[in-house]
């Protein structure tokens, strides 16, 4: 299996040989040059196998430049009920992803029963144990640089902690994550795990990643890395719990089901999009935004216009506060009948600061082929939505679950069942959980106390010469 950029100007490669890198030379992101077919049979072999087995059979068709020993061992080790632990009482942790039921035919798919309770804990967890396999392979080291508001850079350093090979400098806004989310990070003492706390908001902490990114003789000499969200190792690692919640929800292949995601950066649905283009039985892929509407728009209208952080509004559902999708390209290539020369001239746009428009070319009219539909949610939506599922159903749910469901309502069909996805658990936004409810939401026994841990990090003025000598310091 080898890889190609949605830009058509970059070497195909293959699995171990992208999985470190971010965009492809060419500046588009890799997919791989077909997807993987799974027809009727295929699908009823993998009912009832465990998560990790049902990954292995997945990821094992996108993987072959890893011993399939090997890649059954790192996935053995990642996918364990013990590293899953924080599943809701009456769930399995040993199911990994386990399903909620609401009513008949509406779910919830917990993916956030990982270590900082969120899903990118789901992916970054293989990606941890899959870079340091590939990097003691090759003998290699890197030094991951990465800038978060919150769940990313805690899911990072929670999968890379402790990793041979790998340290993880991660950029944050001074005093600007919650307390939840600053001890999370904060109270790792790991030696490989350093927290830089910026004088500054979020912007100014990516604009420093992106200045050191931009010196590439700095960048290879100190053999900067990434795992943001655009990496492929990430998105096909999500691609396995959609297969997971199909077969959680039917008893055979001839039902269809549809998916609500809470979505940003495009990079959750997007694996949505791959599991459907690999046959699984999927009706509507759901993709709700909060007030941060981009994709909706797009989707009702075939114009993608991104907008900067300037329009981008801070809102109870912070992790979809995304303007520009970064994964959107590699749907959009599939669209547009994986024409490079069109995804490069479209995106000539996006990057010049323009939008597009689908509709021209008639693109557009082939949506729903893909099954894609949209909504947006606010934060009326979001506090009604947590008010209504508790009192109905006895389920707390976070604010950007909460956009899921409410969007997933707009699109319920009586015969096919929806899963929600669960992207985070409501523990880690307890203000807003006060907010709607009166009263915290119930906080996993293990984390109580974490933030009177001591916590380990370094206050910068946001400088990218700074992070460049503190890099030089530490390595
Ligand atoms: C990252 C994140 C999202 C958005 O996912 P994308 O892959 O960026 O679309 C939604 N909810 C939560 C809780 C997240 O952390």
């Amino acid at each position: 299996m080898k890889y190609i950029s949605t830009r058509g100007q970059s070497p195909a490669l293959s699995f171990s040989q992208i999985l470190l890198g971010g965009l492809a030379p060419d500046g588009g992101l890799y997919l791989p040059e077909t997807y993987p077919q799974f027809n009727d049979a295929d699908l009823t072999a993998l009912r009832g196998l465990s998560y990790a087995d049902l990954a292995f059979a997945i990821l094992s068709r996108f993987v072959d430049d890893i011993p399939a020993a090997d890649l059954k061992a790192i996935i053995d080790k990642t996918y364990r009920a013990d590293v899953y632990a924080f599943s809701r009482a009456g769930q399995d942790a040993a199911d990994i992803t386990p399903t909620l039921k609401l009513k008949d035919n509406l779910y919830l798919l917990s993916l956030s029963n990982g270590p900082t309770l969120a899903f990118k804990d789901m992916a970054m967890q293989l990606l941890g144990n899959l870079f340091e396999y590939v990097l003691t392979k090759e003998g290699k080291t890197t030094n991951i640089l990465g800038a978060t508001s919150g769940d990313t850079g805690s899911a990072a350093e929670y999968a890379m902690r402790g990793k041979k090979g790998i340290r993880v400098f991660m950029l944050s806004p001074h005093k600007k994550m919650s307390r939840f989310q600053t001890a999370q990070m904060f109270s790792l003492q790991d030696d490989n795990i350093y927290n830089i706390a910026v004088n500054g908001v979020f912007d100014d902490c990516q604009d420093m990643v992106k200045a050191v990114s931009n010196d590439a003789a700095f960048k290879s000499e100190y053999k900067i890395g990434a795992v943001n969200s655009i990496n492929w190792g990430r998105i096909v690692a999500q691609v396995v719990y959609y297969f997971k919640g199909y077969l959680a929800v039917t008893q055979n292949n001839s039902q269809k089901v549809s998916f609500s995601v809470p979505s940003g950066n495009f990079g959750n649905v997007c694996a949505g999009h791959i599991a459907r283009m690999m046959g699984l039985p999927i009706d509507k892929l759901v993709v709700a935004t909060n007030e941060n509407d981009v994709l909706d728009e797009f989707f009702k209208t075939g114009v993608y216009s991104p907008r900067g952080s300037a329009n981008t509004y801070h809102t109870s559902s912070p992790s979809m506060d995304i303007s520009k999708a970064s994964n959107f390209e590699r749907f959009v290539f599939d669209l547009v009948g994986r024409d490079s020369d069109k995804t490069r001239a479209l995106w000539a746009k996006v990057d010049g600061g323009n939008s597009f428009d689908l509709n021209a070319d008639g693109y557009f009219a082939k949506i729903a082929d893909y099954g894609f539909v949209s909504g947006s949610s606010n934060h009326a939506h979001r506090m009604q939505t947590i008010r209504d599922t508790k009192a109905k159903y006895e389920v707390v749910i976070d604010t950007h679950t909460a956009d899921g469901l409410k969007v997933a309502y707009e699109h319920l069909d009586a015969n096919v069942p929806m899963v929600v996805l669960e992207t985070a658990l409501p523990a880690k936004f307890e203000d807003s959980i006060v907010e709607a409810l009166g009263q915290a939401p119930e906080r996993p026994a293990a984390l109580n106390g974490i933030e009177s841990l001591p916590q380990k990090f370094t206050v910068m003025d946001a400088s990218a010469a700074d992070i460049k000598t503190f890099i030089v310091k530490n390595v």
